[in-house]
């Protein structure tokens, strides 16, 4: 899989000495954006420092705005599911409020969890556009779809509605993030061909995951001639807290940030338009910004160097969560399961020691006023919503085990 994901990369080459973007997408994208890098799950993170606080928060958020969109870059992602509706609440005041309309790119959800039959989606989509202030959406995309929320998506006429929304002028761009295998995705893509691009999961670390399958999801986009958009291309913020050993391989490059190499990864794929990244403050816009500015697709030395980071974290983080929280909310027991699988992760890599006091320590932490690993009833809402479709119950039995 590694092969593959080479061969895709040295396809890159040869496109961008030809220059020709080949997708229709791409070049509506790049005609709207010059750039090709986006503030991704922007006001989702940075949102939760609005709940209840100052107007010091809001000044710190629109900071960020400011120094992305002065740096050229303009693409921005929500979803109504996103701290309950407060991302898109700060879209509007930090984002929708203080810029032309035509100067941004928005892109917006329609997620599972606020559907049950087909005339759930109008309301919510026009509450959507309402709560961000906009007449209408750049990109929208059906959210997370797995082979499960498929069937809800399906039964509820989901695909339909956006296309009809599209046709009436309210979207400009369909499509859906994806986390499911390339056969799913290759019967989706069949059966609604007005789909115009996929997000999907693509990072150094997960591109031959059994699991994920990123090299061949991004194989059939190509296919389809579906351009992608890439999410969690740090995976979560574990390609930027690398293991010591890992962080001197990257130190050793070309001095860019951890991130820097993460992103770039994404990008170099031929048929990648936009690489999101999620960034919590003023100096990881700096810096993204910076290195995506000029981009330069990942040299041979920069991909070898990535080999060997990911068997670094492969020996040590044994269990691949990404913390998104996905399967927190629904939760009957209240666990804290990110927190729980990263001090599983924690002793293992310090098997003896501080860090090993300090795995349980945290658990503790963590656990003290929530359910512990222990509570789980094992009803498996949590599995359901996880995109990395880890064995939760089974690392949280092996939890309970070790810290309890
Ligand atoms: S299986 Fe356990 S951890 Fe998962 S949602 Fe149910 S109670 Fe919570
Ligand atoms: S267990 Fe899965 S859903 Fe939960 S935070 Fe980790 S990766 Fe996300």
């Amino acid at each position: 899989m590694i092969r593959l994901a080479r061969r895709i990369l040295k396809k890159r080459r040869a496109k961008i000495i030809s220059l020709a973007p080949s997708q229709k997408l791409q070049q509506v994208h790049q005609a709207q954006s010059p750039k090709k890098f986006s503030l991704f799950h922007f006001a989702k993170r940075v949102a939760r420092r609005l709940l209840g606080k100052s107007a010091a928060d809001i000044s710190a958020i629109n900071e960020m705005v400011d120094a992305f969109m002065a740096a050229g870059f303009n693409y921005f992602d929500t979803a109504h599911t996103y701290l309950g509706g407060e991302s898109e609440r700060a879209i509007r005041e930090c984002l929708v409020k203080r810029y032309p309309r035509d100067s941004y790119i928005l892109a917006n959800k329609l997620s599972y969890n606020f559907i049950n039959q087909e005339k759930d989606i109008m309301p919510l989509f026009e509450n959507q556009l309402k709560i961000c202030g906009v007449e209408y959406f750049d990109f929208y995309m059906i959210h997370g779809v797995s082979a499960q929320r498929y069937e809800i998506f399906k039964r509820c006429r989901a695909f339909e509605n956006i296309i009809e929304l599209k046709r009436a002028g309210k979207i400009r761009h369909i499509g859906m993030s994806f986390h499911d295998s390339p056969e799913l995705l290759e019967e989706i893509l069949t059966l609604y061909p007005e789909l115009e691009f996929v997000q999907i999961q693509l990072n150094y670390a997960d591109i031959d995951s059994p699991v994920i399958q990123s090299a061949k999801v991004y194989e059939v986009c190509e296919k389809f001639g579906k351009p992608v958009i890439v999410m969690e291309p740090v995976k979560g913020g574990v390609l930027v807290n690398l293991p010591d050993e890992a962080k001197r391989i990257l130190d050793g490059l070309n001095g860019g940030s951890c991130a820097s190499y993460a992103i770039r990864y994404a990008k170099s794929f031929p048929n990648v338009i936009l690489v999101l990244s999620g960034m919590n403050d003023i100096d990881m816009v700096r810096d993204n910004t910076a290195f995506m500015k000029d981009f330069q697709p990942l040299s041979e030395k920069e991909l070898e160097a990535l080999d060997k980071v990911r068997k670094i974290i492969r020996k040590q983080n044994a269990i691949q969560c990404t913390s998104c929280r996905y399967c927190v909310d629904g939760c009957p027991k209240d666990i804290p399961i990110p927190e729980i699988l990263a001090c599983i992760n924690r002793r293992i890599q310090y098997n003896s020691g501080e860090g090993d006091f300090l795995s349980g320590f945290y658990y503790g932490v963590h656990t003290k006023n929530r359910g512990r690993a222990s509570d789980c009833i094992k009803c498996g809402k949590c599995e359901r919503e996880c995109p990395q479709h880890l064995p939760i119950r089974d690392f949280l039995a092996k939890a309970a085990g070790i810290f309890e």
